[in-house]
């Protein structure tokens, strides 16, 4: 059994050590490209949500190494998420690839059936073995998490624009030679150290903002082209919404014990939406709202061209500019999104939160505060 699975941010590198923790061979899609894209988009529904496309890109490509089985996660609510799995199979069975899915569904409390598949997985039923390789995936997410937060704070005030970045591609680069949670941690170790070491510009004045929206067009750098490097280097400090090892821990962990760490969010979204709709809509209104609240500059909504809830959202993201006074934008994605277009978008946003901050302080400044 050769397995792969979707190619999501820098989630896998949790993934790749889980399986191999667990002596699964695997295949790591090769990283998000146009190539990628264009594979996808090619075999897959036309109106179809972006993140299936390239999915199905993923799949082909790792087909081509020799994957034979494709590890996915599920989720329920009412978006089309739920149904990927069930989709993809299909689109790659009319292609004459007639792979085994193994759906990696959050437990919801029933453990049996989540065990079950880890044992299909596997081969194993060591429950240990699993326990083991589990809690080292997620201890990977978290470091990987703490860096992309560290590269968020250096990007903006790194002296030599792009050496956040240097230090980024060599550790992915590195990471597809690694194997096991002992490689990839010492890696990721050794790229948090030479990131702190880089030198800081104090002068610089930096904006902060919060980015909202769908999890995977959030999370996944050629799907949001890049707009975490962009901002940093326009001297930008962000903030994402979501992360997969807080969905990870509120799902596979805290949910079954009838506890969550969203409640805040859940609380501050209450005005605005009062339940979950599906997909992450909640959590883009209860964010925006929290980074309202925390002085953020500016907030942008990410999502792909389609994508039901994060529509829901953003009908409500222009009644929280008005009610927090922050300014929105608001960026869907699909294929035929340019790199130009968004660069220029994001540039004049930046100018105007800039120009904002100081007229806020010229103000100050004039009343005698
Ligand atoms: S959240 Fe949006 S983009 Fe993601 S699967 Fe659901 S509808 Fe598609």
């Amino acid at each position: 059994m050769k397995v792969t699975f979707p190619h999501m941010g820098n989630q896998y590198m949790a993934t790749k050590v889980l399986l191999d923790e667990l002596n699964v061979e695997n295949i790591l899609p090769p990283e998000c490209s146009k190539d990628t894209l264009e594979i996808g988009t090619k075999y897959s529904p036309e109106s179809i949500c972006l993140p299936l496309k390239i999915n199905i890109g993923n799949y082909i490509e790792s087909i081509r190494q020799g994957a034979d089985t494709i590890l996915i996660s599920g989720s329920c609510g009412p978006c089309r998420f739920g149904y990927y799995s069930i989709q993809q199979k299909e689109i790659l069975s009319e292609l004459g690839h007639d792979l085994n899915f193994i759906l990696f569904d959050p437990p919801q409390g029933d453990y049996k059936t989540f065990l079950g598949r880890i044992f299909q997985l596997t081969g194993t039923k060591n429950p240990y073995k699993i326990i083991r390789a589990l809690a080292k995936g997620t201890k990977i997410l978290y470091q990987i998490d703490a860096l992309d937060d560290l590269a968020y704070y250096k990007r903006p005030r790194q002296k030599q624009i792009g050496e956040v970045d240097f230090y980024l591609e060599k550790l992915h680069k590195e990471i597809r030679n690694a194997k096991g949670y002992h490689e990839v941690s010492q890696l990721i170790q050794k790229t948090r150290d030479q990131v702190m070491t880089i030198e800081e510009d104090p002068n610089k004045e930096i904006i902060k903002v919060g980015i909202v929206g769908e999890i995977y067009t959030i999370i996944e750098p050629f799907v949001n082209l890049n707009v975490e490097r962009k901002l940093g280097e326009m001297g930008v400090e962000i903030e994402k919404s979501l992360k997969v090892s807080r969905w990870l821990t509120e799902h596979l962990y805290l949910h079954p014990l009838g506890i969550t760490l969203e409640k805040e969010i859940t609380e501050a979204a209450k005005p605005y939406m009062k339940t979950m709709i599906g997909g992450h809509a909640r959590e883009t209104i209860g964010y925006s709202v929290k980074f309202a609240k925390e002085g953020f500059d500016g907030i942008i909504q990410i999502y792909p061209f389609t994508c039901m809830p994060e529509i829901v959202a953003q009908s409500i993201m222009p009644t929280i500019e008005k009610d927090f006074d922050i300014p929105y934008l608001c960026f869907i994605v699909d294929e035929l999104t340019g790199d130009a277009g968004y660069t220029t978008r994001l540039e004049a946003f930046v100018d105007l939160l800039k120009r904002r901050r100081e007229m806020k302080r010229d103000e100050k400044l004039l009343s005698g505060y």
